[in-house]
């Protein structure tokens, strides 16, 4: 399979490039291309398998040219550790597609694993140090940081914004040490990322160092996260009802996913983008004008995103025609007083504990349903374990969560980080000082 430019479609490169060089010079974002087209006998007799199961065998129908079945088992198997089942709240109408049993307790342990087992597939043979650099809102920077911990011919920094991530995603991000350095900026999500696009293009840095991205920008984190859509059609397929998911959303990273492997076959019926007071995509959605706006600070706030950078991607997966895009998607979005309720009301109806951001996803997939789609089965994805949210979610439902050891362990740590103000050329030097030791 090739990878084409957004901006410049008739130009492609191979999954090696596109993997390490995560964004094309002219700074469009790569697809690939051609999607192969999966069978609907394959879709059929996917009911039992697990995540690497499946994340194996689509994986063969997508490199199966250029990597072994061998090598491609093993990175699939080494990547999913975990499974993604769906848990029915209402049983055939809706449920949540549990994303989050893998390490970081969240959904972005998918795309980081495959990417890493990739990655460390490719530079076997190769002498550089590869450097990762990702910017994070919350959840991106813990499920890269230990995605990549201890692997072998790779270093990774994280950029995140100070005082706006959750106790926990701090101490992920900034307890492990070894080969994973995070940067605390004195500024936004926004801010974090822009500086991290800008150190890719900066030519003086990628003489010294071998950047690559694990951002939702790089194409091979998003394709592994159709593979769990694909997981839960196998869960759910037998109701023989039309299948709608609701993709709670910030960079549109995991909804650009389902749509490609919509793309691919899977026979998803509808999607439905839900977001929070950073709606920039559901009113695109219903005005046809996409305005770009600074983030606004919520509690789901690793969707505060005023300037989804898969949105590009989103659109181009359905010819950059705005009539096609909202035939398939309907956009939802909740403010903090909303997604408060609607976290109460899930656990009242359904005895579930949802975190800020399943909730909006939850809400949204419920809105659909009984204004568009009465007969459908409808999914959510969770996208985080509420453990992740403990104090807002303990004081919204107003009773204790409990941690997973995996992350409690975590509390213990202490954090170490670099404090840099939101300015490109600080980053840059600190950057520099912490490689040349
Ligand atoms: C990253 C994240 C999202 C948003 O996903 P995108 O792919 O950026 O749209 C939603 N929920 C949680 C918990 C996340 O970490």
């Amino acid at each position: 399979m090739r990878f084409y430019s957004t901006n410049r479609p008739d130009f492609t490169v191979s999954a090696e490039e596109a993997l390490f060089h995560s964004m094309p010079q002219d700074k469009g974002l790569y697809m690939p291309t051609p999607l192969p087209r999966l069978p609907i006998e394959f879709f059929e007799r996917i009911a039992g398998q697990s995540l690497a199961d499946i994340g194996f065998e689509v994986s063969k129908a997508l490199f199966g040219d250029e990597i072994s079945v061998a090598d491609l088992e093993t990175i699939t198997h080494q990547a999913f550790t975990f499974d993604t089942p769906v848990i029915e709240l209402e049983s055939g109408k809706v449920g949540v597609l549990e994303l989050f049993h893998g390490p970081s307790l969240a959904f972005k342990d998918v795309g980081a694993r495959y990417m890493a087992s990739l990655m460390s597939y490719f530079s076997r043979q190769s002498e550089q140090e590869i450097h990762i650099l990702v910017a994070t809102s919350g959840d991106t920077g813990g499920a890269v940081a230990m995605g990549f911990h201890n692997v072998p011919g790779v270093r990774v920094s994280v950029l995140y914004p100070s005082g706006r991530v959750s106790d926990l995603q701090e101490k992920q991000l900034t307890t492990l040490g070894g080969n994973i350095q995070a940067f605390e900026v004195d500024g936004s999500f926004d801010d974090c990322q822009a500086i991290v696009k800008q150190a890719f293009i900066d030519p003086e840095l990628n003489k010294n160092l071998s950047l690559s991205s694990a951002n939702s920008i790089n194409i091979f984190r998003l394709i592994p996260q159709g593979f769990y859509y694909v997981r839960a059609y196998g869960q759910v397929r037998h109701y023989g009802k039309p299948i709608v998911f609701s993709t709670p959303s910030g960079n549109f990273g995991n909804l650009s996913a389902g749509v490609m492997v919509q793309q691919m076959g899977l026979p998803i019926t509808h999607f439905v983008a839900s977001t929070n007071a950073n709606h920039i995509v559901p009113t695109y959605l219903q005005t046809g004008s996409y305005i770009p706006k600074p983030s606004i600070a919520t509690i789901s706030n690793a969707m505060d995103v005023g300037n989804p950078s898969n949105f590009v991607r989103l659109s181009h997966l359905y010819g950059d025609d705005y009539d096609n895009l909202v035939q398939n998607i309907s956009g939802y979005f909740y403010d903090d007083d909303q997604t408060r309720l609607g976290m109460q009301a899930i656990y009242n109806q359904y005895g579930y504990v949802a975190c800020p951001h399943t909730a909006i996803g939850i809400m949204g997939i419920q809105d659909y349903l009984s204004e568009c789609k009465q007969d459908a089965v409808g999914i959510a994805l969770a996208t985080a374990h509420p453990s992740k949210f403990k104090p807002l979610v303990e004081e919204v439902l107003g009773k204790p969560v409990e941690v997973p050891e995996r992350l409690s362990v975590l509390s213990t740590r202490t954090k170490s980080s670099i404090c840099i103000p939101a300015d490109y050329e600080a980053f840059r030097e600190s950057l520099l000082q912490t490689v040349s030791y």
